[in-house]
């Protein structure tokens, strides 16, 4: 049984397409990027599989259709977002940010503050108080808190000093090595993203138009697609 098969995915905004073919499978408890330059359909491609947007073509997590289901079904599921611009609920506190997420599993507020000891130190603190990059980590700390079993972190260290780059890098090494979680990663810094996925899918307008494991990720093909 494959975990997450996205085939022939086109989505339109209006009557604008914006997908025209995207195909990308994941195993469980795989990293993979999801790579290409400005507008070429990544977010586009999150939110067809979040079922944010329409979408036609083959979708399914563990073989059931998510065409057919609400986007709070899919997360029901176990497809936990993390879109991009750090969304939480800026009047809220720390805790209750997280708490209002939870959902059975082994992420915990206790867990969560351990992965990011500064959302610890803050958990009194209202979201509209946090800097950019605290507020990231409360994004990733609410999508775990639905204990996902697929992570998507969209742009999750863009616009972030690079100390708190690192912090988050660092968070996201940790998942892979210590935890089951499938992860699917959209970032500018290739090198970052190469030392950490297994596999890596790349879209140009609109297509998925190479894919393979990271390994063969040659700096030709990243010249190439993403211009790095
Ligand atoms: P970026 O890194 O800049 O976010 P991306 O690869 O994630 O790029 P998308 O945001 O998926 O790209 O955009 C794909 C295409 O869809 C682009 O041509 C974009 O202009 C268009 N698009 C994105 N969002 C909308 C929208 N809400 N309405 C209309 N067109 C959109």
């Amino acid at each position: 049984m494959s975990f997450l098969t996205v085939e022939g995915l086109t989505a339109t905004y209006g009557s604008s397409q914006a997908l025209f073919g995207v195909d990308l499978t994941m195993a469980e408890g795989e990293v993979t990027a999801l790579m290409g330059r400005n507008g070429m359909g990544k977010t586009t491609t999150v939110k067809a599989i979040c079922r944010m947007i329409r979408s036609e073509g083959k979708l399914t997590l563990d073989d059931v259709s998510l065409h057919d289901l609400p986007s709070y079904k899919v997360a029901r599921r176990g497809v936990g977002l993390v879109p991009e611009g750090r969304r939480c609920f800026a009047g809220l506190t720390v805790r209750e940010n997280l708490t209002a997420a939870a959902r059975p599993g082994a992420w915990t507020l206790q867990t969560v503050c351990a992965l990011f000891p500064r959302l610890g130190e803050r958990e009194n603190q209202r979201a509209a108080s946090l800097s950019g990059g605290e507020q990231q980590m409360l994004a990733i700390g609410r999508a775990l808190m639905t204990n996902p079993r697929l992570l998507i972190l969209d742009e999750a260290t863009e616009g972030l000093a690079p100390i708190i780059r690192e912090e988050i890098w660092a968070a996201i090494r940790k998942l892979k090595a210590e935890t089951g979680v499938a992860i699917l990663l959209i970032d500018k810094s290739v090198k970052e993203l190469s030392s950490v996925s297994d596999k890596a899918v790349i879209v140009e307008k609109g297509r998925s138009v190479w894919s393979g494991s990271i390994a063969e990720l040659t700096p030709e093909i990243s010249e190439k697609y993403v211009g790095v």
